[in-house]
């Protein structure tokens, strides 16, 4: 399951992702991932359970390298069920004809940093543009969204998080992941307090919130 408030949703994973974030948990879908089973096949399965759904987070790796995603939106659309994006907004091109032809009810957007640590993650020169274009065609969609970071130490710097949030002004929702260790990596996570106050300079810009703090969300 993945979170998404409001929902009782389930995820589904697509393999491919060149970006090559340090703390990614699923490294291992970065490359082709072997199956016999296809998106018919997970599709007749969510036919079987629709009654318990009523939403879907498509998520990865990241979904838009996959060119089946049109296609699998379009037939968890024919379900009837609320249909949400995960992206880290690599594929303005992409991320523009899924909402041109509404194949999603919303998206939640990473903001890995400020434009000039986007070199940590991706070799793209002209990678932190292509996700300000994604951030500005949600904002200016009626689409429901939320863009997050994950505030992970040598990463992200609490004190640029509201350079990011103005970056921001005019979207629904901004949430600071709380950072949760991975296997062999041995980061200690910032205190929640950081991010709680954190939250509130960025509240300045947009509606901002932690989540996954270790005692509970504000
Ligand atoms: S964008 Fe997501 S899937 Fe890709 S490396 Fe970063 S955390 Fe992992």
């Amino acid at each position: 399951m993945r979170e998404w408030p409001g929902h009782v949703a389930t995820s589904l994973r697509l393999w491919g992702c060149t970006f090559r974030c340090p703390y990614c948990s699923t490294a291992d879908l970065r490359t082709p991932v072997e199956t016999d089973v296809s998106w018919d096949d997970v599709v007749a399965h969510l036919v079987v359970h629709r009654d318990m759904l009523d939403g879907v987070v498509v998520t990865g790796g990241e979904p838009t390298e996959d060119p089946d995603l049109p296609s699998l939106l379009a037939a968890l659309k024919d379900l009837d069920v609320d249909v949400r994006l995960d992206t880290n907004g690599s594929r303005p091109d992409v991320l523009s004809y899924l909402l041109a032809e509404g194949l999603c009810d919303s998206v939640a957007l990473d903001v890995k940093a400020v434009p000039a640590r986007y070199r940590q993650f991706s070799d793209e020169r002209d990678m932190a543009a292509r996700v300000a274009e994604c951030v500005d065609m949600l904002i200016e969609s009626d689409l429901e969204h939320e863009f997050r970071t994950t505030v992970v130490p040598g990463v992200v710097d609490p004190e640029e998080l509201p350079r990011i949030a103005r970056a921001l002004r005019g979207g629904r929702l901004y949430v600071l992941q709380q950072y949760r260790p991975v296997a062999g990596r041995a980061l200690t996570p910032y205190d929640d307090d950081v991010l709680r106050r954190a939250a509130r300079e960025c509240n300045r810009f947009l509606p901002t919130s932690p989540r996954g703090l270790t005692i509970g969300d504000d």
